[in-house]
């Protein structure tokens, strides 16, 4: 028998999506077949992951570009390789990541042997941004199922082509039983939030985190939460200028400042200000000429009300170097703010752009207590060339991760954890800590009956 022609007008009905119930049903059947957890299961879905994230590249770029005006460069290292960056050092460390590990057992326990293992949790729920819109949905999918879970993706909205992406190439590298994507923006999210799942890993801003925690509470579902905030540097005086400069701009206008671990603003220690600011534009010149708008790798505003929110903070001080815009492109030019007051609009809230201000302090305790008076950051930069400024700021500051000489590059250490603490977030990720995040931690304690 031959099937019916299809009907045009049938054809351009749009499918209805399956409702959010209907999907984590399905990812929960899969996970209880047991499919997930085999080591096998778990290598065939990081390799297809890999030949995606090989072989779909240009698409993959083609979206990012759409999406913010990532430039191919900056858009394959920070979204592609460093997601390969990650599934590889997975892949390499996987068997000895889910290996028991024997724990030693009381005399009285005798001849008793205990070990540790790590499970599966079951069904994880990802819920990624827009800023990073692949890197940051699809790190933590290879965590997940590197440790044998079934997982829902649920991309940015706000960076459409990204998401539809996603969407559309993730069924066709990865086990479609277990693996799933549902796109959308706050209903379909809320509606998903209101199914049970057995860990929530979510990225994005803290006002939205909360939503997300208490939904979470009432299935008493365990969340991760990747948040920002406002991430400080500190400039010592003695600290190369010049370098300083040049790597805290790398950092600042990767992603046009669009970035959680972007440096927010500078503490200039002792006088250090002006010449830091004109290295700073020094800086900017070397990565983006005289033009950055003319650049082919100096990225966009992802909307206009961001645009907005930005294009507001320009006059927060004295412009030392940038602060042209251009609305219709969503385009700020790379700024540097000097004189500016801690009081100023630009020091209440996470920038999130490419703007960074230069606040002046008389020394290390000014710089330390204006930190520490505030909410703990996501992390805490510092140039300096001394150790007891270095060991001071260990001792008496709190922030996510702490980096000396560079800015935002501790991402792409997989063997460093990945996260906040306080406002700027809890739980973290990357390499064996995901392992540790997308697991429990299961005691076995065996004793002989003989
Ligand atoms: P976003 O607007 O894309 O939101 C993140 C996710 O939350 C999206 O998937 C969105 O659909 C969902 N969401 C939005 N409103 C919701 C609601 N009411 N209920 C349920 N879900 C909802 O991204 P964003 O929050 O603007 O991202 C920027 C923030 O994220 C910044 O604060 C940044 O520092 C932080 N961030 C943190 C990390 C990290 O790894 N720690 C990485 C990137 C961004």
């Amino acid at each position: 028998t031959h099937p019916a022609p299809a009907d045009p007008a049938a054809a351009a009905e749009p499918v209805a999506a399956p409702a959010p119930a209907a999907v984590v049903a399905g990812l929960r059947a899969a996970f209880a077949t047991g499919r997930t957890r085999p080591l096998a299961w778990r290598r065939e879905q990081l390799a297809g992951l890999r030949t995606l994230l090989t072989e779909r590249s240009e698409e993959l770029l083609a979206a990012l570009d759409a999406d913010l005006g990532k430039g191919p460069a900056e858009a394959h290292r920070t979204e592609i390789a460093f997601t390969l960056n990650e599934l590889d050092h997975t892949v390499r460390h996987l068997d000895e990541w889910v290996r028991p590990k024997p724990a030693a057992v009381p005399d009285a326990f005798r001849p008793a042997t205990a070990r540790v293992v790590r499970e599966p949790l079951g069904v994880v729920l990802v819920i990624a941004p827009w800023n990073y819109p692949l890197q940051l949905a699809l790190a933590p999918v290879v965590g997940a199922l590197a440790a044998g879970n079934a997982v829902l993706v649920k991309p940015s909205e706000l960076a459409p082509a990204t998401s539809a992406a996603i969407a559309r190439l993730l069924p066709q590298y990865l086990d479609p039983q277990a693996v799933a994507v549902v796109e959308g923006a706050v209903p379909e999210t809320t509606a998903l939030l209101e199914q049970r799942f057995d860990h929530i890993f979510y990225t994005g801003n803290g006002a939205v985190g909360r939503i997300v925690m208490a939904a979470a509470a009432r299935h008493l579902t365990p969340v991760t939460l990747e948040l920002g905030g406002k991430s400080p540097v500190v400039v010592d005086p003695g600290a190369d200028l010049k370098v300083t400069a040049q790597r805290l701009a790398a950092g600042k206008f990767l992603n046009a400042g669009q970035t959680c671990v972007a440096p927010d603003y500078v503490l200039a220690v002792g006088g250090t200000g002006p010449e830091l600011v004109a290295e700073l534009a020094e800086a900017v010149r070397g990565l983006y000429g005289e033009d950055p708008a003319a650049h082919p790798e100096y990225g966009r505003i992802v909307n206009d009300r961001h645009f907005d929110r930005l294009a507001a903070l320009l006059g927060d001080g004295r412009v030392a170097t940038g602060g042209r815009h251009d609305r219709a492109a969503r385009y700020i030019e790379p700024t540097v703010l000097a004189d500016v007051r801690p009081d100023a609009p630009v020091m209440r809230e996470e920038i999130f752009g490419p703007v960074l201000p230069v606040l002046e302090v008389p020394d290390l305790d000014a710089a330390i207590s204006f930190i520490t008076d505030r909410e703990k950051p996501l992390a805490l930069y510092a140039f300096t060339a001394s150790e007891t400024t270095k060991e001071r700021l260990a001792a008496e500051t709190s922030s996510g991760a702490l980096v000396f000489g560079l800015s935002v590059s501790h991402l792409a250490v997989p063997e460093l954890p990945f996260g906040g603490v306080g406002e700027s977030g809890m739980g973290n990720y990357h390499g064996e800590y995901s392992m540790t995040t997308f697991s429990h931690t299961k005691a076995v304690l065996d004793k002989p009956l003989g």
